[in-house]
């Protein structure tokens, strides 16, 4: 890591070193060469290095884009991919094979349960969950296990696992840890120091952070990245110069986003926290939540997601009624741009499946005046008592 701060280093990641101030966007499939000996020593090389060959396997811009999350998430080397789940896929097909056990963690991105559900099944990869609140999560590891795969802190609940003491064990057992970082989006955490092998972010969320790009990173650590950049070429996946470039546009200002979307939540969380409507917060940097004390420990900030639960004694109808109202959420997927959103949360997807909960609702506190937005949701709960 270097010696400057993170502001710092956001300003100056990806940029050339003389000439424009931003890397261009390079338009191109193929690549040309003077002679037979250049282009097969570039084949020979690419084995390798990352060396300009040929545009599915990147251009500079592509290049300035891995390099400055490389910087900020602390690996070796990362790979670009046209989406968040695309780079979740070619990472469980490049470090799986038929007969692995995959262990996760509740509340993963579900369009990555329904890929180990599906797609993963056939050949012949079986997971099964751990839940992160499992003191002895450790005895659902299995002499297969090849991967333990966790979202710290989960999307909807945003319950933190202890990565290093996960790593502790798997590293023991030879077992590659990866976590999908798309919550901590780089700078709030650091799953690689923490000792994962592999982390994974949907760019399309805090990176390119203005909800008009899709792309996803995986960084790995040095032993890793081999056979996640061979299964990357031999998947096809590729992302275009433009879009690299809209994340790299999107990382000049993440830190100064995140810490406004940060400090809003916090502020609408507190709040929401004492009205009489709502009988619980979650949102990790709030004083009482379950994940507090880990989220200090390991966590370097937060962001815009907070997930209220209604009293459990409301009416659905009367609460989807007044979410309708909204004027300044949208209801839509998605998060990590600069606009609020809210999106009902499956109980069945988190650890409350099992006990009497109430309605959740999983709010994105965007850029918008806080206070405008506290307006809007006192006005949702005031139709709903
Ligand atoms: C959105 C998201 C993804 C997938 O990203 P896409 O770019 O939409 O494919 C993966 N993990 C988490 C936690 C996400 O929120």
């Amino acid at each position: 890591m270097s010696a400057v701060s993170r502001a710092t280093q956001l300003a100056s990641l990806g940029r050339p070193e003389s000439g424009w101030a931003n890397t261009p966007i390079v338009k191109g499939s193929t690549y040309l060469f003077d002679t037979l000996g250049q282009w097969r020593a570039a084949r020979a090389q690419r084995e390798t290095d990352r060396v300009l060959s040929y545009g599915a396997r990147g251009n500079e811009t592509v290049y300035a884009l891995e390099d400055a999350i490389t910087a900020i998430e602390g690996g070796y080397r990362s790979k670009l991919f046209p989406t968040g789940l695309a780079a979740i896929a070619t990472t469980l097909f490049a470090c799986l094979k038929s007969g692995d056990h995959l262990l996760i963690s509740d509340g993963v991105y579900e369009p990555m349960r329904l890929l180990c559900e599906t797609q993963l099944a056939k050949f012949g990869v079986t997971y099964s969950d751990f839940s992160p609140t499992d003191p002895h999560w450790e005895r659902q590891l299995r002499p297969t296990t090849k991967m333990v795969y966790v979202e710290s802190p989960g999307s909807l609940l945003y319950d933190m696992l202890d990565l290093p003491a996960l790593s502790h064990v798997c590293k023991q057992r030879n077992i590659l840890l990866c976590a999908d970082n798309t919550w901590g989006s780089g700078i709030n955490y650091q799953p690689l120091n923490l000792g994962c092998d592999i982390s994974v972010v949907a760019a399309t969320k805090y990176l390119g952070g203005h909800s008009d790009v899709m792309m996803g990173s995986v960084t790995a650590s040095k032993a890793c990245f081999a056979q996640i950049e061979q299964a990357s070429i031999n998947l096809g996946q590729t992302v275009s110069a433009e879009d690299a470039f809209l994340v790299l546009r999107g990382l000049r200002t993440l830190e100064l986003r995140l810490q406004r979307h940060a400090s809003s939540a916090l502020h609408l969380a507190q709040w929401l926290s004492t009205h009489q409507t709502i009988r619980n917060v979650f949102h990790p940097a709030l004083q009482g939540d379950a994940n507090h004390a880990l989220w200090q420990r390991d966590a370097t900030g937060s962001n815009g997601l907070l997930t209220i639960e209604f009293d459990p004694a409301l009416a659905t109808e009367k609460i989807e009624q007044a979410i309708d109202g909204l004027q300044l959420f949208g209801i839509g997927s998605s998060w990590g741009g600069y606009e609020s959103l809210v999106l009902p949360v499956d109980p069945q997807r988190t650890r409350l499946r099992d006990s009497k909960h109430g309605y959740l609702l999983r709010l994105h506190i965007g850029l918008e005046d806080p206070a405008d937005l506290m307006r809007d949701l006192d006005s949702m709960l005031n139709h709903i008592t």
